[in-house]
């Protein structure tokens, strides 16, 4: 029996923005562990995310990876939740305005989306879900949340997509003018990572 490599593992993500936030993660709290990208493994491509859940996006992106590797494979999906827009956008958080949207016209169509929309029902989560995938078919998911507000308008040039727009009232702080590691102490990716590093030996091992 071939033993598994348990010190190489790949993200299944081409988005270096959250390449390097997990990266940052995942090296605090699994020191020695190589961790490669999809840019290492250029013949995977992209992997399309038909789920309809946070939760099958992160698997189906994990098994696909770890079939084309052969090494553990970690998979994240992650978006905005507003429960007054019905749980938009969710799922299509990367492509609210359309297949090819920038950041900046998801965060137009947000405002305008929001536009009459005040007090407790500008409410919105940040939801991450990690699926872990290992070689001999075992799976693993953990889900971390970032509860806060979408602002009127845009603050702050760090982080990506819908940071500058996402207001967490406890700091008095739009998630793009926190340094990256205030915002990994306070998000969803952050959360679900610790969980995932908190099960990861009892994973790997078992
Ligand atoms: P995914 O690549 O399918 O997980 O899509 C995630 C999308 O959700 C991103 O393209 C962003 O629009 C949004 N998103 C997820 N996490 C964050 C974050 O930490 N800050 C800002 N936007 C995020």
């Amino acid at each position: 029996m071939t033993k598994t490599n348990i010190h190489s593992i790949v993200l299944a993500s081409g988005n270096q923005g959250k390449i390097r936030e997990i990266k940052q993660i995942l090296n605090k709290a699994l020191p020695g562990i190589e961790v490669k990208g999809l840019k290492d493994f250029p013949s995977i491509g992209d992997i399309p995310e038909t789920g309809k859940t946070f939760q099958e996006n992160a698997l189906i992106k994990a098994r696909t990876v770890m079939k084309e590797t052969g090494l553990i494979s970690i998979a994240d999906d992650s978006g905005l939740v507003v429960p007054a827009l019905g749980g938009d956008p969710g799922v299509y958080s990367a492509r609210y305005a359309g297949e090819n949207a920038t950041d900046q016209d998801n965060n137009d169509k947000l405002l305008q989306a929001m536009a009459n929309l005040d007090g407790d029902q500008r409410q919105a989560s940040f939801v991450c879900v990690m699926a872990a995938v290992m070689p001999d078919g075992r799976e693993m998911t953990v889900q971390g949340e970032w509860k806060g507000l979408i602002a009127l308008t845009e603050k702050g040039d760090n982080g990506f997509g819908y940071d500058p727009l996402f207001y967490d009232p406890e700091l008095g702080l739009h998630s793009a003018q926190m340094k990256p590691e205030l915002k990994n102490s306070r998000s969803h990716r952050g959360k679900a990572l610790d969980k995932l590093a908190s099960k990861w030996r009892d994973f790997v091992q078992s």
